[in-house]
């Protein structure tokens, strides 16, 4: 038994109390590590949490009630809100702005804004509602006049959209063109006018402003694809590709399609037609060398871009979704896999 005993002063003693001390320090050192690091992370998810989360609704109210910060400041955070596509945080902002602010300028400046940021969210009726009481005080404000305009041409109230525009020419500003558009969406409209009297004042609006032509074109090779092409100008057949490239076979007229290089080419690069062997559009050409090797794996789609703003959407428009400008539609070509061919081919 006393072989078994270590004296204190025995070497061996102190290399055991040496080895001891390391593994306490070793210990210490890693659970302080680990300490601190989950102490960073628990920090840094707090840092994260405080950058993403906006003040509450009333502690935003009570900081714009306190009136520190310049309204201002207010509405380019309300704007980067709607650009975000948060619209709710935006009219809040606007709402609390207004019940503070007392320039009467400033007022209506965002009272205006509150209107646009409505309408954007949707809520056209609570647009309306902002729109017409800025006006009742305020008739003679051209922003809201327009907002108003377009909150209208929404909700396909025609008639009322065409009142707007009475105080608008009073104004001086011009009107023409969405008038032009007002009519003749209108007039699109209306089930009290015959389709022969639609058509007959729809080519009247088109052969004497040379304008509107995707919104009168797509109406009239529906309903009347011999009047379209006769009245259609060569010079729009781009303008309206997507509309002939959708047309039934039924619907074509030899006459125009022969004599036109660019519908020849679109025909042919359908496959309803053979009238060419090239094409200098990319897409088309594509299409006619391989329908011409008996290969109908591709097909087009269509875009929509907005000749003012340049922006594309994949849906036809009359007014810009993004500047709210009338007749800038133009279709763009896109060569896409036929799936509907790989689907249905036996
Ligand atoms: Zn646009």
């Amino acid at each position: 038994m006393n072989n078994l005993y270590i004296e204190t002063r025995d070497p061996l003693f102190g290399i055991i109390v040496f080895f001891a001390l390391i593994f306490v320090i070793t210990f210490f050192s890693y659970w302080w590590g680990r300490y601190k690091a989950r102490d960073d992370t628990k920090y840094l998810d707090r840092f994260v949490k405080d950058l993403n989360t906006v003040p509450s609704d009333d502690a935003m109210k009570k900081i714009i009630y306190e009136g520190n910060i310049p309204s201002q400041s207010w509405l380019i955070l309300a704007q980067s809100y709607i650009q975000q596509g948060d619209y709710e945080k935006a009219v809040e902002i606007y709402q609390s702005t207004l019940e503070v602010e007392k320039d009467t300028r400033q007022q209506q400046h965002t009272a205006i804004l509150l209107g646009q940021a409505y309408f954007k969210a949707g809520f056209l009726e609570r647009s309306k509602e902002v729109f017409l009481k800025i006006l009742k005080h305020a008739p003679r404000t051209p922003r809201a006049l327009y907002a108003l305009l377009l909150v209208y041409d929404r909700l396909k109230a025609y008639p009322k959209a065409l009142e707007v525009l009475e105080p608008l020419q009073e104004l001086n500003e011009t009107i023409t063109n969405e008038k032009r558009y007002l009519e003749c969406a209108y007039l699109l409209q209306r089930h009290d006018v015959t389709p022969e009297e639609k058509n007959h004042k729809l080519l009247n609006i088109y052969t004497q402003s040379g304008s509107l032509c995707y919104m009168i074109f797509d109406h009239l090779f529906r309903a009347d694809s011999a009047l379209a092409w006769q009245h259609l100008n060569h010079s729009d057949y781009t303008r309206i590709s997507d509309i002939l490239w959708q047309l039934p076979a039924e619907k074509y007229s030899m006459a125009h399609i022969d004599s036109d290089a660019y519908l020849r080419e679109l025909f042919t690069a359908k496959g309803s037609l053979d009238l060419t062997h090239s094409s200098p559009v990319f897409e088309l050409d594509i299409l006619i060398k391989l329908y011409h090797s008996n290969n109908t794996g591709a097909t087009l789609q269509f875009e929509y871009l907005c000749q003012k703003c340049k922006h594309a959407f994949p849906f036809s428009f009359h007014r810009c979704p993004n500047c709210y400008d009338i007749d800038t539609i133009m279709p763009q070509m896109l060569l896409t896999k036929d799936t509907f061919e790989e689907n249905y081919a036996f």
